[in-house]
């Protein structure tokens, strides 16, 4: 994903090139919305993906943002073999919401109009209390507040599938099957991040941890046990694994410089800030873990109903993530590339 293009400024052109789709846009002046949602792909089932209420410095920035995302969630959806489509929706955050609810409301009318194709569910900007509002106008969204029949908080199952991703790079670099020892840098101590640091404490794993906020990451280490380091220091950290839990785009060309670690393995979306950046960490020896391969188990969470499925499906991360490594090592290429590749197939024999 992020692949480098020029045709940024021409919609069409771009949608060609990733391989869309369509894009809805809706306006309503009383409320103020201004929203996208954009369908990446239905092959495989209705799409599904968040919903992110963010401030945009221009329309055009919002609908790419839009399809960027939708085409992940297709991707994420492929390779996690769930029967569900990429979308993603985007709102343009006004300075100011007069009256969120009518806002909100707004927005479930406009995904209702689609008709199921799309459902929507919580992002960044976006909370349970919206979803809930949403839902008073379309069946078509998850997340909402367990009263309402949502499901709760899937970062649960987003930090289990990134421990088995980082176990199963952990055991393809370092060539060991436990982690007793091995030293974590997590990035951010949010929701996943939170559970992650506890599955990797139970499994003996050494702990150190950064936070823009310093007391979320010493609730952590208070917890769990580990050292916190400041949020600029976490790119020099000399451990075994580093784990983005927090920001995009933080594997870069400056950061990749300083990384010490032999793999990357976090919750974070779209992590590298490009996929040429994926290269530059094979030169450097660094195995990484396509961050929509492991990060998985949240929307496994919301799309599976059965609780035995959604546990099977999440376990499945490990041979996921073992076989995008295999696979990059017999063609050498970087992971990237080889987990695009298997679900563009998968979304491809869909057909
Ligand atoms: P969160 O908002 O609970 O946690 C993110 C944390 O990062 C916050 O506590 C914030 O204070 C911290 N942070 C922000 N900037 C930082 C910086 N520069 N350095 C260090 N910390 C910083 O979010 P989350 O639900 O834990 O998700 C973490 C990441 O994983 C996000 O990128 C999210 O998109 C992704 N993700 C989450 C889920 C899920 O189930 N929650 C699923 C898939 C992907």
């Amino acid at each position: 994903m992020n692949q480098a293009n020029n045709n940024q400024d021409d919609i069409f052109k771009y949608a060609e090139f990733m391989d869309f789709g369509d894009i809805h846009i809706k306006t309503d002046p009383e409320t103020q919305l201004q929203a996208i949602i954009a369908i990446h792909n239905t092959n495989l089932g209705p799409s599904l993906g968040g919903c992110r209420c963010v401030h945009y410095e221009s329309s055009f920035a919002a609908i790419r943002d839009a399809m960027r995302l939708a085409q992940g969630m297709s991707y994420k959806a492929a390779i996690s073999g769930l029967s569900q489509g990429g979308g993603k929706s985007v709102i343009m955050r006004p300075t100011e919401i007069h009256d969120r609810e009518a806002y909100f409301e707004s927005f479930g009318q406009f995904v209702d109009q689609l008709g199921g194709r799309y459902t929507t569910a919580v992002d960044s900007g976006t909370g349970v209390a919206d979803m809930d509002v949403i839902a008073r106008k379309t069946k078509h969204v998850v997340s909402t507040s367990n009263g309402l029949g949502g499901k709760g908080d899937p970062s649960p199952f987003t930090a289990h599938g990134v421990l088995l991703g980082l176990k199963a790079g952990v055991e393809h670099r370092l060539k060991r099957t436990d982690l007793e020892g091995v030293h974590v840098a997590i990035q951010g101590a949010g929701h996943v991040a939170y559970y992650l640091a506890k599955e990797l404490h139970e499994q003996g794993a050494r702990l150190t941890i950064c936070s823009n906020k310093d007391k979320d990451a010493q609730r952590i280490v208070d917890e769990f046990s580990g050292t916190v380091v400041s949020k600029e220091a976490i790119y020099d950290v000399d451990c075994d694994v580093f784990a983005p839990c927090a920001l995009g785009g933080i594997v870069n060309l400056d950061t990749v410089k300083r990384l010490k670690a032999s793999v990357i393995a976090g919750a974070a979306n779209n992590q590298l800030s490009n996929n040429a950046i994926g290269d530059s960490l094979r030169d450097k020896n660094i195995l990484y873990a396509p961050d929509y391969v492991i990060n998985a188990g949240g929307l496994i969470h919301v799309s599976v109903d059965d609780i035995k499925d959604i546990k099977e499906k999440v376990e499945k991360i490990y041979d996921t993530t073992k076989e995008v490594f295999s696979r990059a090592d017999k063609a050498a290429r970087s992971s990237g590339y080889i987990a695009d590749e298997i679900s563009q197939e998968r979304i491809r024999n869909a057909v």
